[in-house]
């Protein structure tokens, strides 16, 4: 599996040489993931089963953030940490930001479960105010944030999809932590796959005609734009509430979708909808790093 992996990132480096700094820093992550241990996330999600039909029913996710206050992270931080290194190793932005980054966890004293924890558990001014004191920018301290929590989510989903099985989930977040998805991958005329952007989770679902955010049906208003003809991925951009979603079409093909890699493959649709005005779904204009608090915030759609 990782063997696969390693073959398909040196087939995208080859391929596509103007992301290939991007890619191989994927790859020094995706080296880190496989060295180390998740932490149990379990305890952050109640399981009993009324809990959860209740919750797929009102579009409730299954993580309760606070809870994150109250568990180990130790591995989660020993990743950030790990992460930073290899970033602050690499020259250019990345390493100016990661030292940035570094240098504030280090005079704060509390280290990198404390900033785990406060974003998670708390109250998501706290991303701005360490974005504002660090000059770190929000989009790129949750990155970094959903980088150092990617196996252990992994591991919470192995449960979940058991759990989540068999009940239904319509709803544009993710049924686990509640963040907006990054990508739809099209698998029939009546069924998207939806991507999570922070914990990666992935959900079929049967989207309603028209926009997902506004509900506005009107083909001159969403549309599937296609920057190149050729390429199988566009964006579903909806005059309407100016929100998008990256879809893939996958239709006719054999290939599943790894959403790591095709967030790269991506990164020109990305700043192509942003430069036309619009803003990634379940997202408020520039405020591309919320994430819905279950139990705290209503969700946005
Ligand atoms: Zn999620
Ligand atoms: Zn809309």
């Amino acid at each position: 599996m990782i063997m696969d992996r390693e073959k398909r990132l040196a087939a995208h480096i080859k391929a596509r040489p103007h992301l290939r700094d991007i890619f191989e820093f994927q790859h020094r992550i995706e080296e880190i993931w496989n060295s180390s241990s998740p932490d149990d996330f379990l305890p952050v999600v109640c399981l009993s089963e009324p809990d959860v039909r209740q919750r797929m029913k009102e579009g409730t996710p299954l993580i309760d953030r606070p809870l994150f206050s109250k568990i180990s992270l130790t591995n989660s931080e020993s990743q950030m940490r790990r992460i930073l290194t290899v970033m602050k190793t690499g020259g250019g932005e990345r390493e100016v930001l990661a030292s940035k980054m570094a240098s504030y966890l280090r005079g704060s004293g509390r280290g990198e479960a404390w900033f785990i924890r406060s974003i998670l558990a708390h109250d998501d001014g706290f991303l701005d105010r360490v974005s504002q004191e660090t000059e770190v920018p929000g989009p790129l301290l949750l990155h970094l944030l959903r980088m150092s929590l990617r196996i252990s989510f992994e591991r919470l989903h192995e449960t979940l999809r058991t759990v989540l099985r068999n009940l239904d989930w319509d709803y544009p977040l993710c049924p686990v932590c509640g963040a907006a998805p990054s990508i739809g991958q099209t698998i029939s005329p009546d069924e998207r796959r939806y991507f999570c952007y922070f914990c990666s989770f992935s959900w079929l679902a049967h989207p309603p005609e028209g926009c997902p955010s506004c509900g506005l049906i009107d083909p001159d208003r969403v549309n599937l734009l296609y920057k190149h003809p050729e390429e199988n991925q566009g964006i579903l951009a909806c005059e309407g509430c100016f929100s998008y979603l990256k879809v893939v079409d996958q239709r006719y093909a054999e290939e599943d979708l790894d959403s790591d890699f095709q967030e790269i493959l991506g990164i020109h649709l990305d700043l192509a909808a942003m430069e036309m005005g619009f803003h990634p779904l379940g997202q408020p204009p520039g405020r591309a790093e919320i994430i819905v608090r279950p139990g705290i915030d209503s969700p946005k759609f």
